[in-house]
C-alpha cells in the first residue's frame, strides 16, 4: 500500500504535533524487556525516519536519557502535559529519529516488516504474519528495503 505523505501525528492531549515529510525507512516491532517496561505493554513499535524529514510542528517535549538494550543512549521525548511518548533519539545514530507510529493520526497506514527479540516475547503477543527474529535482526537494511517496497 502506497503511503500518503506527509505523516502527521501527535500526543493524546494535542499540544505536541509532528510531521514526517518523506517515506520512513521502516517499522519494526520490539518484544524486548526494556520495551515492555517503558510502554507498560507487551511490545513497542518503532518507525525509523530520517531526521531531516522529521519536524515538531507545535508543543514542547520533556526528554529522558536511558540506555537501550544495546547499552547505547536513547533520548525519549514525551509531551509534558499528557506524557505521551512521540519519538526517541538514538544518540548513536544521529541521522535518524525513531517515531512511535501508534501516535500517528492514521496509525493503520503502516505495518511492521519484522518483530525482534521474540525470544523473550509474550507468546500471545507474537504477530502471526510478521517475520520473527529471536534477538536483533541480522540485516536491518534488507528489512528496510522490503518495507519501502511495500509502502513506497
Ligand atoms: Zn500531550
Ligand atoms: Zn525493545
Amino acid at each position: 500500500m502506497t503511503l500518503a505523505l506527509p505523516l502527521d501525528g501527535g500526543c493524546l492531549c494535542g499540544a505536541l504535533r509532528y510531521r514526517v515529510k518523506a517515506l520512513p525507512l521502516g517499522v519494526i516491532m520490539c518484544h524486548c524487556d526494556n520495551c515492555k517496561r517503558r510502554t507498560g505493554s507487551a511490545f513497542s513499535l518503532s518507525m525509523i525516519t530520517w531526521r531531516k524529514d522529521f519536524e515538531v510542528l507545535s508543543g514542547e517535549t520533556l526528554t529522558s536519557d536511558n540506555s537501550g538494550g544495546s547499552g547505547a543512549i536513547h533520548r525519549q521525548h514525551v509531551c509534558p502535559k499528557c506524557f505521551t511518548r512521540t519519538h526517541t533519539e538514538m544518540m548513536a545514530y544521529p541521522n535518524v529519529i525513531n517515531v512511535r507510529p501508534g501516535t500517528l493520526d492514521r496509525p493503520r497506514d503502516v505495518t511492521p516488516v519484522a518483530q525482534v527479540w521474540t525470544g523473550v516475547a509474550q507468546p500471545w503477543a507474537l504477530a502471526p504474519d510478521v517475520p520473527r527474529f529471536e534477538e536483533n535482526p541480522t540485516d536491518v537494511l534488507q528489512l528496510f528495503n522490503d518495507w519501502q517496497e511495500r509502502h513506497g
